[in-house]
């Protein structure tokens, strides 16, 4: 590559950053410099005061600086070289004796070795002059340090060698080179480098401009030094001492106009057109009136010119700066205007934004082509994710499509990837998000300009990150999407009915099965308000559809939302319009910031129909079996029906008989007393009895086992009479509370009577005694029914809880496993044992319930 720096060089030094060096370090650069150095050496003869050896105005050493400073110092030595013949065929045409015309050669390349190498030494771009302190130094160098130490030598060779007074010589000689490098050098390095300032292109009105300084320029030095230069010019008296200043304004123009460099070219055109004037006078002056007037000159222009130069460069380095400013800002609004575009844009429509915001950074950096690639799923390829390219198809740039493996090589490892050749250059830069890889941005470009081109690579860089940013929030919001599609998908298919609820219990979605009536309203129906709808007024709404409209679930749910519970089930019947189904709602909480929880209805219509029946059969069955029961107390009922009918019958008639004889009211309110009591007495008979054979649903209510089995000791009590058996109850002290179906628990301890009375019907009268108990074992209460009978009789106790199990002949079977599902479905256990003694003992157990209230009735 030659040493021209693309957009792809980090940080182009700005030593080499110009193409127009490269025919001055080309094969033919010595060649073109040893011409210019010999023609500027035969202009330094004609600018001499002969016979003096000094010129007053010496461009060759001037010219020969001007290379070294823009060329690197290892290859000096072929200008130095080149230009010996050159000083060797004009020193010879003046008739100097050879050893002064080599004297002078070394002198004259130690001064510009001197300038041009401090210059490469101190500053960062000896080749500028375009910021103070770059002028400083030159000037320091090349106008100043140069020139005064090189007098040195010469003057000392000339003095030597040809007699000349030393410090005359030194004195005109140092006049004379400081002026030349202050006027010559920047000239000839502007010079050298003008082909690249001239193709980007000089605005016509610059150009005019020039145009009229160097006019001025001309007019006024016509003005002073023409013919009567010397002499009186066409001014009045009192304006001779002022000549010159006519030229500071002109001077002035230069330097804040056109730089550095202006300044030096205005100089340089004063100079020679002075110059010219004088060693071209014929007029009366004399020639050392000639040279002291040139001193003169060469005084006010090296004077007023160096600190022109500076300001010069001082102009210079504000403008650059200022248009430096106006391009950052420039580019900065590029940035702003790319970011912006994607902002409010849904990460659906970037795609389309892409193409459009790389035509902008494209067009902007005066590129060929853009293409911004993202990586795949996989992460093995490159995808190409939008493209712009200058010339509207692909030929601006490698072809869509288009992934060099190395692109994503280079992007894994962080790094840029470079390609560069004669056409053009391509840079990717690898996109990122923190350390993920999320694409590559590639930029090609036809040549090394690039606009912003001071450090264009890192400009790219800063266009990238905008992309960067930009892929960055278009692959989350994609994310984020999918997640919520894939979410709104899965709600979607469930088939049971779903609702998400929010921390105060609102819903905030629900699938489509969820019943319509427990939607919110949609905006336009009246009294909408765009309000949410609370998972309990939506139940209340749905009564029917399958949601539960019961304190329990809403406080299930309201646990699962509160964080006190961490899920929550429960299984309820729904009247439907096809009738009566079971349903499960199930509530999980939201693990979210948030909070909030999901309630899910599922329709459990199998497993619930069948327990349903089964639960319904059994209910029948034991209402048959109760009445049966009842059946079998029909004589000892009517026994005991019987005593308090009779009594009533008595009663009536003694109150009849009273009547008749004019009854003692007192005596009458007595007897009617009676009645009544009598009444009651059959009333609660024909009450226990209705109780029993009473069918319905079972009804959970608070009772206490102590007073229920009092009631069925009387019950039984009649049978119990006309069997000849006692019945002594042992009851637990404080009521025994259980919760549970009055006539459900009736029908167990009822059973385990009349079994207990039917194991002792072959025994003695004497032993035929049945101890009824309840005791407290928290947590549960027990019911036990001991008799004296015949004892289990085999060796498997809970062979009599089997269905149709039965030692009687005219027994069902069904009476202790019909006990055994009741006591279970309370939450209980029954079992059986032989007794030390004889008989066996029945003992049935449930929760202890709550102690507030007993049951009414019992
Ligand atoms: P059933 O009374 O119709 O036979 P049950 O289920 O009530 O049906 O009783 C089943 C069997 O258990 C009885 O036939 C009897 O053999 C036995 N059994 C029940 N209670 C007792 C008891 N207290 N003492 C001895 N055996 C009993």
């Amino acid at each position: 590559m030659p040493e021209a720096a693309g957009p792809l060089a980090q940080r182009p030094s700005a030593a080499t950053s110009t193409a127009v060096t490269v025919w001055l370090n080309a094969a033919f650069g010595p060649v073109v410099l040893a011409v210019a150095y010999y023609f500027g050496s035969q202009l330094g003869f004609v600018l001499r005061f002969p016979p003096a050896t000094t010129s007053i105005l010496w461009p060759p050493n001037a010219i020969l600086t001007a290379a070294l400073l823009l060329s690197p110092p290892r290859r000096w030595w072929r200008f130095l070289l080149a230009v010996l013949p050159a000083h060797l065929a004009v020193q010879v045409q003046v008739g100097l004796p050879l050893s002064l015309i080599v004297a002078l050669y070394s002198t004259n390349c130690f001064e510009a070795v001197v300038g041009a190498g401090l210059a490469h030494r101190l500053s960062d771009a000896p080749g500028r002059f375009d910021t103070l302190r770059r002028a400083a130094l030159l000037i320091l160098a090349v106008v100043l340090l140069a020139p005064i130490l090189s007098g040195f030598v010469d003057a000392a060779a000339v003095a030597v060698l040809h007699g000349e007074p030393y410090w005359h010589v030194w004195q005109t000689r140092l006049f004379s080179n400081t002026l030349t490098a202050l006027a010559l050098v920047p000239v000839l390095v502007s010079l050298i480098r003008s082909p690249s300032v001239l193709r980007k292109g000089v605005p016509p009105r610059r150009a005019v401009e020039a145009l009229l300084l160097v006019l001025s320029l001309i007019a006024a030095g016509g003005l002073i030094f023409a013919p009567p230069f010397l002499e009186r010019g066409p001014f009045p008296a009192w304006w001779e001492q002022s000549e010159l200043v006519l030229l500071l304004p002109l001077l002035l123009w230069a330097a804040a106009r056109f730089g550095a460099a202006g300044s030096s070219f205005a100089l340089l055109t004063t100079a020679a057109l002075a110059f010219l004037a004088a060693t071209s006078s014929s007029g009366s002056a004399t020639v050392s009136q000639a040279a002291h007037a040139v001193r003169g000159l060469q005084a006010f222009l090296l004077v007023s010119g160096i600190p022109l130069f500076g300001l010069g460069a001082l102009m210079e380095e504000r403008r650059s700066t200022e248009q430096a400013l106006g391009e950052r800002l420039e580019f900065e609004a590029l940035l702003s205007r790319i970011s912006a575009a994607f902002v409010h844009l849904p990460s659906n429509a970037m795609d389309a934004a892409f193409e459009a915001q790389l035509r902008q950074a494209g067009n902007y950096s005066g590129l060929a082509g853009v293409l911004l690639f993202r990586v795949s799923t996989d992460a093995q390829r490159l995808e190409l994710v939008a493209h712009w390219s200058a010339s509207g198809d692909t030929r601006g740039g490698p072809p869509p499509g288009w992934s060099p493996p190395e692109l994503l090589e280079h992007a894994a490892r962080h790094e840029d990837w470079r390609i560069e050749d004669d056409g053009g250059w391509t840079l990717g830069i690898p996109l990122q998000a923190g350390n993920t890889l999320l694409g590559t941005l590639v930029f090609v470009g036809r040549s090394a300009e690039v606009r912003g081109h001071e450090e264009p690579a890192t400009r790219l860089h800063l266009i990238a990150e905008v992309f960067a940013s930009a892929l960055a929030r278009k692959q989350s919001e994609d994310a984020l999407r999918a997640g919520e599609e894939m979410k709104s998908s899965i709600l979607a298919s469930l088939s049971g009915q779903v609702a998400v609820l929010d921390r105060s219990g609102r819903i905030i979605a629900a699938n489509q099965t969820w019943p319509a009536a427990a939607r919110v309203p949609g905006p336009d129906a009246p009294g909408a308000g765009g309000a949410t709808l609370s998972y309990a007024e939506a139940c209340r709404r749905a009564a029917g559809s399958g949601l539960p409209d019961t304190p329990e679930a809403g406080a299930g749910v309201q646990a699962v939302l509160a964080g006190t519970r961490p899920s929550f089930t429960l299984e309820y019947p729904c009247r439907t319009e096809a009738g009566e189904r079971w349903f499960m709602l199930s509530v999980v909480p939201l693990r979210r910031p948030e909070g909030g929880a999901v309630a899910a209805h599922v329709d459990v219509p199998e497993r619930r129909r069948a327990e349903d029946e089964a639960r319904r059969s059994r209910e029948e069955l034991a209402h048959f079996l109760r009445v049966s029961t009842v059946g079998e107390l029909t004589t000892s009922l009517a026994h005991e029906l019987n005593q308090p009918l009779t009594a009533i019958l008595a009663n009536a008639q003694a109150a009849r008989m009273l009547l008749d004889e004019g009854a003692d009211p007192r005596e009458m309110r007595e007897i009617l007393d009676d009645i009544v009591e009598e009444d009651k007495r059959a009333g609660e008979v024909i009450r226990r009895l209705r109780e029993l054979l009473r069918k319905g649903e079972p009804e959970h209510a608070p009772l206490d086992l102590n007073l229920l089995a009092t009631d069925m000791v009387r019950l039984v009590g009649s049978d119990a009479t006309i069997r000849n058996v006692s019945i002594r109850v042992e009851l637990a002290p404080q009521p025994s509370m259980v919760s549970g179906d009055r006539i459900q628990i009736q029908q167990v301890v009822l059973n385990l009577l009349l079994n207990a009375m039917d194991a002792m019907a072959d025994y003695p009268p004497e032993r035929r005694t049945v101890l009824v108990s309840t005791v407290i074992i928290a947590p549960d209460v027990h019911l036990s029914v001991r008799d004296t009978g015949t004892g289990l009789r085999q060796g498997r106790p809970e062979r009599v809880f089997e269905p149709f199990y039965t030692t009687k002949p005219a027994g069902m079977g069904m009476g202790l496993s019909i006990a055994r599902s009741i006591v279970e479905a309370h939450g209980g256990r029954i079992w059986a044992g032989d007794n030390v003694g004889p008989g066996a003992t029945f003992t049935f157990s449930l929760p202890l319930g709550p102690s507030g209230s007993t049951s009414p009735g019992s």
